[in-house]
């Protein structure tokens, strides 16, 4: 896609700290480094984000996660390691060609924070949510 910017680094028209190629996936160093290593994994398929992705696709990105999760672990000698999606604007996303985060985690002083809030459970509403979903999953 002419306007995207990861298709861009896909086709070498703009530079990136490549670490991974293959004829699916790209793997690169994201420009910002919220910490040392925090690396994009991304389809070579110009697609918007996971809500837009085929089974296809998500199974040929989502196959090299955890072997390049540890190789940057490795590379790193990070602890942990933060995994992470955007899926639109309001999820953060600010790059619409979909990508994998991994942030490599040093310490609780890291930059990044994730925080789910807790609610206490409605069971009832819990039991038509589910319902919901189910039906949906299953179309
Ligand atoms: P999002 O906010 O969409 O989940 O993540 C987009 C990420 O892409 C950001 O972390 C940002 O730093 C990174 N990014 C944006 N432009 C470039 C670029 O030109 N090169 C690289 N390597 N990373 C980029
Ligand atoms: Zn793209």
């Amino acid at each position: 896609m002419d306007d995207c910017i990861f298709c861009k680094i896909i086709n070498g028209d703009i530079p990136s700290s490549k670490v991974y190629e293959d004829d699916d996936v790209l793997a690169f160093l994201d420009i910002s480094q919220t910490t040392p290593g925090h690396t994009l994994l991304i389809p070579k398929e110009h697609v918007r984000n996971i809500l837009n992705m085929s089974a296809e696709t998500a199974s040929k990105t989502f196959a090299r996660l955890p072997k390049l999760a540890r190789a940057v672990q490795k590379a790193t000698n990070a602890t942990a390691m933060n995994i992470v999606n955007n899926n639109e604007e309001l999820a953060g996303q600010t790059v619409f060609h979909a990508h994998i985060h991994l942030v490599p985690r040093y310490s609780k002083n890291d930059g990044i924070s994730i925080k789910y809030t807790v609610h206490d459970p409605d069971f009832e509403h819990l039991a038509q949510l589910a319902d919901n979903i189910k039906k949906e999953v299953s179309e």
